[in-house]
């Protein structure tokens, strides 16, 4: 067994990880990158769609050409990347983490590190999460995979297409499969608007003529030994108009229905997770509640655009650089989710300087505004032209308006979308 000791340990080597690990590079500490696959870059190696990158590099690129920027950088740091490698246990001995991971190359390995940076990205729901009836035929699968077989394996996963779910993987996905010959016969969803962003709602259904049916459930899956088609029954006042279900032909299903942060490893070492995120409970320093171990990226919570993941992880690596180097927080002021709020993280700020907040509203507005009250005063109060729950929200605060809180212990920041 191969037994390795670094200042801090990454585990992912997607966009969040490679960005958390330059920086903790930057600040002098030695960093090891783990990730299972054989090369750094995450989901970003699958979506060879362009549209990455407008704030990060101010130019439009692929997720591949956005993950060779990164890890262009990692491979000139004093960063060493184990790829290949699984991280199957963290232990928290104390002054040290424990990382085990399996290898091919290598067999065990077991690294020590004084700071772990959680960067696992996210899974997708499946078949079996949202319960859909019917018989259990191939041809049922998770959109993510689809692009998988497609940009990567070089597989066509089938022909006539229908995609449930309206979320971002299954509206690319809509694109590709037409671009590849396909025929992409509706996207089903179940609620009132889009799950996905407008852009691609745009770009790959309207300009494609795919029918969007929103407010619309599939209430089965026909086929026996293959997918035959699906009936779909549209919704009204939260009622199925049965009367009203249609059957659509197709050889293939592909699910688009959501994220959920990837958190086996997390549950493990007993990080306390967030009902709301789905991820962990992360501090003002993005620190969860195990000491020492940060958590960025998707792994945190599900994020739309891959800048806000590179921006998040840098404070994630500068956070545990800091904690290494001994500072430790001050006091703490509690954020909680107000109206029309159906996360905000972190759930702790720190008052004495800036802190970036991200949230995800439950409701589609025009001429929203968003509402930062600190014990029931009003700091913020900020017009926003449209809010939607696919697009995610960031702002920061900082000494100034969250002064009131450096006096009060108990100070408690609620964030709503009026
Ligand atoms: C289909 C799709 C389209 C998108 N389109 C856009 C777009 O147009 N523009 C945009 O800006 N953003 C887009 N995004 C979002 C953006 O690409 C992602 O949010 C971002 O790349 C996620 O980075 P991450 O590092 O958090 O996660 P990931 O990229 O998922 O990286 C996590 C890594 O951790 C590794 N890992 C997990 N568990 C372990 C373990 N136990 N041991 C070792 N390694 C492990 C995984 O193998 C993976 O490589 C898109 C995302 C998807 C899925």
């Amino acid at each position: 067994m191969k037994e390795l000791q670094f200042d801090s340990a990454v585990i992912g080597g997607g966009a969040a990880g490679m960005a958390a690990a330059l920086e903790l590079s930057a600040r002098g500490l030695s960093c090891a990158v783990i990730e299972r696959e054989d090369e750094l870059g995450g989901i970003l190696m699958q979506c060879i769609h362009n549209g990455f990158g407008l704030i990060e590099f101010n130019e439009e690129l692929s997720g591949p050409e956005f993950a060779q920027r990164l890890e262009e950088k990692v491979r000139s740091a004093a960063i060493t990347p184990f790829c290949g490698a699984t991280v199957i246990e963290v232990e928290d001995n104390g002054e040290h983490k424990v990382i085990s991971c399996v290898s091919g190359a290598w067999g065990v390995i077991r690294i020590k590190a004084r700071a772990v940076v959680l960067a696992m990205g996210c899974r997708e729901r499946n078949r079996g999460n949202i319960r859909i009836p019917g018989s259990r035929p191939a041809g049922v699968f998770t959109a993510g995979l689809a692009q998988r077989l497609v940009n990567i394996e070089g597989y066509i996963p089938g022909k006539d297409v229908v995609i449930i779910g309206s979320g971002d993987i299954g509206l690319i996905m809509a694109r590709r499969m037409s671009w590849i010959g396909c025929k992409v016969h509706a996207v089903v969803e179940i609620l009132p608007y889009p799950s996905g962003l407008t852009r691609n709602i745009v770009q790959c259904l309207k300009d494609f003529g795919i029918p969007l049916y929103l407010s619309h459930l599939t209430t089965n899956i026909y086929g026996q030994d293959r997918v035959e088609g699906v009936e779909v029954t549209p919704i009204e006042n939260g009622a199925l108009m049965f009367d009203r279900s249609f059957r659509i032909p197709c050889d293939t299903v592909l699910l688009s229905v959501g994220l959920v942060p990837e958190n086996e490893l997390s549950r493990s070492l007993g990080i306390d997770l967030s009902p709301m995120t789905n991820g962990p409970w992360v501090d003002s320093t993005l620190m969860t509640s195990v000491p020492g171990v940060f958590a960025c990226g998707n792994v945190l919570h599900v994020h739309d655009l891959v800048d806000f993941v590179v921006e998040e992880a840098r404070r994630a690596g500068s956070f545990a650089a800091d904690w290494l180097a001994g500072r430790r927080k001050d006091k703490e002021l509690r954020v909680k989710a107000g109206s029309n709020v159906r996360y905000v993280t972190p759930g702790r700020l720190d008052p004495a300087r800036d802190n970036k907040l991200y949230l995800r509203t439950l409701i589609v507005k025009n001429d929203a505004v968003l509402e930062v009250r600190l014990n029931n005063k009003t700091v913020r109060s900020q017009k926003k032209s449209h809010v939607q729950p696919s697009e995610m929200i960031s702002f920061n605060l900082g000494p100034s308006e969250l002064a009131a809180a450096r006096e009060s212990p108990d100070s408690v920041l609620e964030v709503s979308i009026l």
